[in-house]
């Protein structure tokens, strides 16, 4: 059986650490790092992301701020909260949850908030350096981030002349994760849906990362033995064993049937999914540490 790589263990590591660094940096004069929260309308699924981001960001010492703004509001509004958010020292981090109502053109949303405080990694400023390597002041986006530290968890910060095959193009996982692997000095490999049998092209995959939204799509002989699997899929599908109408959550990859095979598999929940906020609280501080003229806490 496959060593099972436990996303909540090393999320909370994370937060351990960003706690740390942060009495550190308050030693060293600085003010505590602080993360405006930006949510817009009623979606419940958002909510609950957004009370629990704030919530780690006060676990974490931070000044953690939320503003909550109806769902009618213009998009000048918007940007307006932004401009202030951009030009208050006290914020170091800004973050817009999606999606936004119809009305609102997020693109335009997530382009004005300043580069050095887009701590989701979404503006072209960061895209561009990490697609140029500049990573030692990128933000890189939350989810590959935590993804690619499981990773090292399991085979270390060099992964020259390991196969990567990222499943999804996404702007948000997909490519991210795969500038990430290419950085490590992986062969990288990106599919999505037109790509042809990608299940012998998975069996090269010496990590294998799944971002799909397809509930148990790779399947246990699309794995090479071995293989690390980050499966980053979070889907929820009709539980009936669970009793009537209930439902439970599954990844990308077909579970059971992969763990058989691999050499080391991220579970779904507990997986990737603890990552994405730790990475954001680890976003936060690198952005404090940088406002404050210091280097930047690896992790
Ligand atoms: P997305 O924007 O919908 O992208 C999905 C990608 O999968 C696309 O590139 C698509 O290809 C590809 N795809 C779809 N069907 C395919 C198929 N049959 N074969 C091969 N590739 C296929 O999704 P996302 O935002 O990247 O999210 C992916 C999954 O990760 C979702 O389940 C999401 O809930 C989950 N997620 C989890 C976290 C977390 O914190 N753990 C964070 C973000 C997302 P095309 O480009 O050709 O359409």
């Amino acid at each position: 059986m496959a060593e099972l790589i436990d996303g909540k263990s090393v999320a909370e590591g994370v937060v351990r650490r960003v706690k740390a660094l942060t009495i550190e940096l308050i030693e060293k004069g600085a003010h505590k790092p602080g993360l405006a929260v930006v949510i817009v309308g009623e979606d419940p699924a958002s909510q609950v992301y957004v009370a629990s981001k704030s919530r780690t960001a006060k676990e974490c010492g931070f000044h953690s701020v939320q503003h909550t703004l109806p769902a009618e509001m213009s998009e000048l509004e918007l940007l307006a909260i932004i401009g202030e958010l951009n030009a208050d020292p006290g914020i170091n981090g800004i973050l817009v949850q999606l999606p936004l109502p119809g009305h609102i053109d997020a693109g335009k949303v997530i382009q004005a908030i300043a580069p050095q405080k887009d701590v989701d990694g979404f503006h072209f400023i960061n895209v561009g350096k990490l697609g140029t390597g500049e990573l030692e002041t990128a933000f890189v986006p939350c989810t590959p981030a935590g993804s690619m530290l499981l990773i090292e968890r399991v085979r270390g910060k060099d992964l020259s002349g390991l196969n990567a095959v990222v499943v999804g193009r996404s702007n948000i996982v997909g490519k991210p994760m795969a500038n990430l692997l290419l950085a490590a000095n992986c062969t990288v490999t990106v599919a999505h849906s037109r790509t042809k049998d990608l299940a012998a092209l998975a069996r090269t995959a010496d990590i294998l990362v799944a971002a799909v939204g397809r509930a148990e799509m790779v399947r246990g002989d699309w794995v090479k033995p071995g293989a690390t699997i980050i499966d980053v899929g979070i889907n929820r599908i009709a539980a009936p064993e669970k009793g009537e109408g209930k439902t439970r959550l599954v990844g990308d990859v077909a579970f059971a049937e992969a763990a058989r095979t691999a050499g080391a598999i991220t579970p779904v929940p507990g997986g990737v999914g603890p990552m994405t906020i730790a990475m954001l609280m680890a976003n936060t501080l690198a952005s404090a540490y940088l406002a404050a003229g210091l280097k930047r806490p690896s992790f």
